[in-house]
């Protein structure tokens, strides 16, 4: 991978010693490092509550990092640029000690003005460390000033408009970095160059040729210990929302004019204000929810959600949804996008399926079953890749046909692992590439979306738990699609083959 050399900076991580900027942040940070990528005039300051020296920061970034690699060269010298500053966010005379620190370090390590503030901390500070570093002075500098903002962005319209009438006070949009993670992952990126470098699919990228769109992100871990969090926003707000919309809006668009932020971004918003609205009348027959009952993962008894750590016995939060999307333009009319997501399902996996149409006459036939349609798989995580399944004569047999899988799997290629999507979006970030980041009218038109859907279940008291762990999800996200004449593509026949 050839990623370019940032321009110097120095990145404030606002709630430096959390889970995000040890398992992520300070890992994609030393890779890029490690390749050169990052400029050698670079500095991060570390801020939490804890009261910490540099060394105790030091020794911890050194550690996260020891974690996630074995290959460790220069990590001394690169946790040298690392400064760590206990912080009180509503406190402006921390604010004012935060700038004297950067502006020392702008100095040692010239810097050029440059600052990336990184909020890894809880959403409900968001607003308040944006006011604060642009009312103390932070962004008072001759270079850029950039906000990277975690998710959850908002938990409805109303709160994501106030949030982002907030941070607009002090930010430039062209300067807002709202971090959906599934957007730095090699194989949604790759959405477009399978669409627009290849002659083969986008003569066939529409209603003519395309019977319907399945995208699957399943995981086999339960709740865990975000039941606090996840009580509150449920499978529709954490993955509907952001990543499994993103990725549909990246299927669906119109090849943009050119590959730059704006007109992709502009393409993707012409999907969202295509999309048919749902209204309360008729969210049950688009959408479905789920929760987990107690069941088995990989021969392992687990609990079922009500009985987790957080969450109420009689919780009404899903952690299932299945989708039918509609997008009511020229290319799309009259073909389903379908989404799943879920907790405790039978795999960890991230897969798009295109399923073409039949072809017209059945000249060949597969023994016992109907000819198989042709699909288009794009395998998102863990494994990278894409396979076409395609039907071939059967030797010596001139009318049956095999069913024949061609399979591009990215690891088998580079022989490495893929870059973390963190590292490509700090990479991004640092070089003001902000294609890979949801635009403020994306997220708006995401959550009006998503509103009526989640007001509607929060009226109504679900009869859950309606799908054991280990299960694929309750009977009627079969149904949504029985009812159309399809079925969800079982994710276990659509393994990447991994060809060397
Ligand atoms: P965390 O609870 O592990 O860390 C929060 C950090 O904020 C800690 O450093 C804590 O000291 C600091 N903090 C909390 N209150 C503070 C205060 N009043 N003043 C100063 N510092 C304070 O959280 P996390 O898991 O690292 O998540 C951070 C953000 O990233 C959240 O918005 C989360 O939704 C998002 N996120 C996390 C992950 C992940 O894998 N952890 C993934 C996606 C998104």
């Amino acid at each position: 991978m050839n990623q370019q050399e940032t321009p110097a900076a120095l990145i404030l991580i606002f709630g430096a010693t959390g889970d995000l900027a040890k398992r992520k942040l300070f890992p994609s940070l030393y890779r890029l490092y490690r390749k050169g990528s990052l400029s050698d005039q670079f500095a991060v300051i570390g801020t939490a509550r804890r009261d910490w020296t540099n060394d105790t920061f030091r020794q911890h970034v050194k550690e996260a990092i020891a974690d996630s690699t074995k290959q460790l060269e220069q990590l001394d010298a690169f946790i040298s640029h690392f400064y760590y500053q206990a912080h009180d966010v509503s406190d402006s005379s921390s604010y004012r000690s935060l700038k004297a620190l950067a502006d020392r370090l702008d100095d040692t390590y010239s810097l050029q003005g440059n600052r990336l503030f990184y909020l890894a901390m809880a959403p409900e500070f968001f607003g308040t460390i944006a006011d604060h570093v642009k009312a103390d002075g932070l962004t008072d500098t001759n270079g850029y000033n950039r906000l990277v903002i975690e998710k959850p962005f908002g938990h409805d319209l109303p709160s994501a408009e106030k949030l982002n009438q907030q941070i607009r006070q002090s930010f430039e949009e062209r300067d807002i970095y709202r971090i959906d993670h599934y957007l730095g992952k090699e194989m949604v990126q790759n959405i477009e160059a399978i669409r627009f470098a290849n002659a083969l699919f986008e003569p066939l990228w529409n209603n003519r040729y395309i019977s319907n769109i399945q995208v699957t992100s399943s995981e086999t871990l339960g709740v865990e210990e975000r039941g606090r969090y996840y009580e509150k926003s449920g499978a529709l707000k954490d993955m509907v929302q952001n990543h499994l919309m993103q990725m549909v809006a990246l299927l669906a668009m119109e090849p943009p004019i050119k590959l730059s932020t704006d007109e992709i971004r502009s393409e993707k918003v012409k999907v969202f204000r295509a999309l048919r609205p749902i209204t309360k009348e008729n969210v049950d027959q688009y959408f479905v929810r789920g929760q987990y009952g107690s069941g088995e993962i990989e021969g392992e008894p687990v609990k079922g959600y009500r009985q987790e750590v957080n969450v109420d016995p009689q919780s009404n939060t899903e952690t299932f949804v299945a989708g039918k999307l509609m997008i009511d333009n020229f290319r799309w009319a009259g073909v389903p996008f379908y989404i799943r997501t879920g907790k405790r399902m039978p795999s960890k996996s991230t897969k798009i399926v295109i399923q073409f149409k039949d072809i017209p006459m059945n000249l060949y036939y597969q023994p016992d079953q109907p000819l198989a349609p042709n699909l288009l798989v794009i395998h998102i995580q863990p494994e990278e890749g894409i396979t076409l399944h395609l039907n071939a004569k059967r030797a010596g047999q001139h009318l049956l046909t095999n069913p024949v899988k061609l399979s591009y799997a990215n690891n088998s290629v580079d022989g490495m692992n893929t870059p973390e999507a963190y590292e490509k979006l700090l990479n991004d970030a640092l070089r003001g590439d902000a294609t890979n980041f949801t635009h403020w009218d994306e997220v708006a038109l995401s959550w009006r979306f998503v509103d009526v859907i989640s007001d509607y279940w929060e009226m109504k008291q679900a009869a859950f738990p309606n799908y054991e762990a280990g299960s694929t999800g309750p009977k009627a996200a079969d149904e949504l699609l029985e009812k159309d004449g399809f079925f969800w593509w079982p994710l276990s026949t659509l393994e990447v083959d991994v060809c060397n």
